[in-house]
């Protein structure tokens, strides 16, 4: 696969994502195994995901011009996700095969659709530091890079210290170092991983004011049904409850029928990066965020589910 020399891309971009691609692998199963015990499941299900794809894919659908800067193996999955990605448009010239396997997730579906998950991550954990730098040029020609952490930290620091605002969805959850909190804009976390950053469990608007004094320049937590929480710095949100120069403001989402909740916060992350890209303020790029991840929770799957912009602009 031929690769960018480090060089600018051909067409401006709006969003480049430094991130995983992983092969999903699903099997529905009547209960989970014990440790030592072997369950027979359904038949194989393979879909293209990964953190970073998800994000691209979510963004191109509703039609960013995206990049996605990662590794995938020379594989059966690499030629999957490839292909996926490419369906939706996004840049792969720095999408790069690697002599290891293809990162994939094995992921058991309870009846109740309550997932157990295992992620081996191949390839996605071969990417560097020196990986992103040779793609400086690519990094500082967009205005949005977008983040999440299922590939190697010291790759993800390299690339917010390029980006000209860097956006970082908080998953899989991990201690983060301070430098790169500060270069948050957004930190993006669901309820689960503000609890693990905070220590404690708490209502969501103190949270995202707490988040904002570990340093980012703006925080925003995902609820789930319930929408999300936006905090910036400084009473600069119309509207917003202003305590301590900090501005906190819900974001509703809209009520839809939610079959599969897969996703959502990889669909809500790639659609506020384009927003963001646009010049549109976080408040509104986070409304909007919203309701691509309710549209994408009325189908099975990840980036099966993700919307057009029509299907979001009939919501
Ligand atoms: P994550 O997938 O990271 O846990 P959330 O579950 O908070 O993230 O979902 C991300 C976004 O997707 C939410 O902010 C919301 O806009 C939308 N969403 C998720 N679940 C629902 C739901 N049941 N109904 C409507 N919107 C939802």
């Amino acid at each position: 696969m031929k690769e960018h020399d480090g060089g600018p891309p051909r067409h401006p971009l709006d969003v480049v994502v430094v991130g995983s691609a992983n092969a999903d692998l699903v099997v529905q199963v009547e209960r989970h195994p014990a440790p030592g015990e072997t369950v027979l499941g359904s038949e194989l299900a393979v879909h293209p995901g990964g953190k970073g794809a998800n994000q691209a894919v979510a963004a191109a659908r509703l039609g960013a011009r995206v990049a996605l800067l990662g590794r995938v193996g020379a594989d059966g999955h690499g030629r999957l996700l490839r292909e996926s990605l490419e369906r939706d448009g996004v840049d792969l010239g720095h999408l790069r095969d690697t002599p290891a396997a293809s990162g994939i997730a094995m992921i058991a579906v309870g009846p109740r659709g309550d997932n157990s998950i295992i992620v081996a991550p191949g390839a996605n954990a071969r990417l560097t530091e020196d990986d992103v730098l040779e793609a400086a040029a690519l990094l500082r020609s967009a205005p949005v890079v977008s983040l999440q952490l299922e590939i190697p930290l010291p790759a993800v620091l390299a690339a917010a210290r390029l980006a000209r605002r860097a956006v970082l969805n908080l998953s899989p959850a991990v201690p983060l170092p301070d430098e790169l909190l500060a270069l948050c804009d957004p930190l993006v976390v669901n309820e689960h991983e503000a609890a693990l950053l905070l220590g404690a469990p708490g209502e969501p608007d103190r949270q995202a004011k707490e988040l904002l004094a570990l340093g980012p320049r703006s925080v925003v937590i995902t609820l789930g049904a319930d929408g999300a929480v936006v905090a910036e710095g400084g009473a600069v949100a119309e509207g917003g409850a202003v305590a301590e120069g900090c501005a906190v403001r819900a974001v509703p989402s809209p009520r839809v029928a939610a079959v599969d909740t897969t996703g959502a916060g990889d669909a809500f992350t790639g659609a506020l990066a384009w927003r963001l890209a646009a010049g549109e303020p976080l408040v509104r790029a986070a409304a909007f965020a919203a309701r691509v991840g309710a549209a994408a929770v009325r189908r099975p799957g990840a980036q099966d589910s993700y919307p057009t912009m029509a299907e979001v602009e009939g919501l």
